[in-house]
C-alpha cells in the first residue's frame, strides 16, 4: 500500500481550498492499492487556511501564528491511520509519494520560511516523521518507478 498526499489525487485540502491534482499520481492510483492523507487536516486545520512554512524548526504561517503542534498529530494520526489500513488489507506501506516542496509532504526541497516562494534542502514534517519509520519517500516530481 502506497501513502499518497490527498491533494495531489484532486482532493480539496491545500491552503487555497483547491487541490494539485497529478495525472500521473492519479494514474498510479488506478493500478496500485493507496491511501489518501492530508497530515495538515488531520491535525485539525481548517480549509482554506492561511500559507504555512517551516521557520527555524516550527511550522508558522506569516502572521506569526504558531501550528507546529497541528503538524505533529497530524503526520502522527496520518501514519497511524495508514498503519491500520495496511495491516487491514494484509499489507504493508511500500512508499509514499507525496507533494513537493510542501512544509509538510514535501521531499528534499521545502519553501525557505521567507514566503517568497524560494525553496531550500530540507523536508516536510511529515515526510521526516516517515522517513524515521523507515518508508521510502518520493514526490510527484520524481519518476514513479513502483
Ligand atoms: S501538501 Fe500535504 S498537507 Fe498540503 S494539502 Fe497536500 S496533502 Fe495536505
Amino acid at each position: 500500500m502506497y501513502i499518497i498526499s490527498a491533494c495531489l489525487l484532486g482532493e480539496n485540502c491545500k491552503y487555497s481550498g483547491g487541490n494539485n491534482e497529478n495525472e500521473r499520481v492519479c494514474e498510479f492510483a488506478k493500478n496500485h492499492s493507496v491511501f489518501a492523507v492530508c497530515p495538515e487536516v488531520e491535525g485539525g486545520l481548517p480549509v482554506p487556511r492561511d500559507p504555512i512554512e517551516i521557520v527555524n524548526g516550527r511550522a508558522v504561517n506569516q502572521k506569526g501564528e504558531d501550528h507546529t503542534e497541528a503538524f505533529e498529530k497530524g503526520r502522527r494520526l496520518c501514519f497511524e491511520k495508514a498503519c491500520a489500513e495496511a495491516s487491514k488489507r494484509g499489507e504493508s506501506i511500500d512508499g509514499a509519494i507525496l507533494k513537493a516542496n510542501s512544509p509538510t509532504c514535501g521531499c528534499g526541497t521545502i519553501y525557505d520560511g521567507t514566503f517568497s516562494h524560494v525553496k531550500t534542502a530540507g523536508d516536510g514534517m511529515f515526510t521526516r516523521y516517515l522517513k524515521k519509520n523507515d518508508i521510502l519517500v518520493i514526490t510527484e516530481e520524481d519518476e514513479i518507478k513502483w
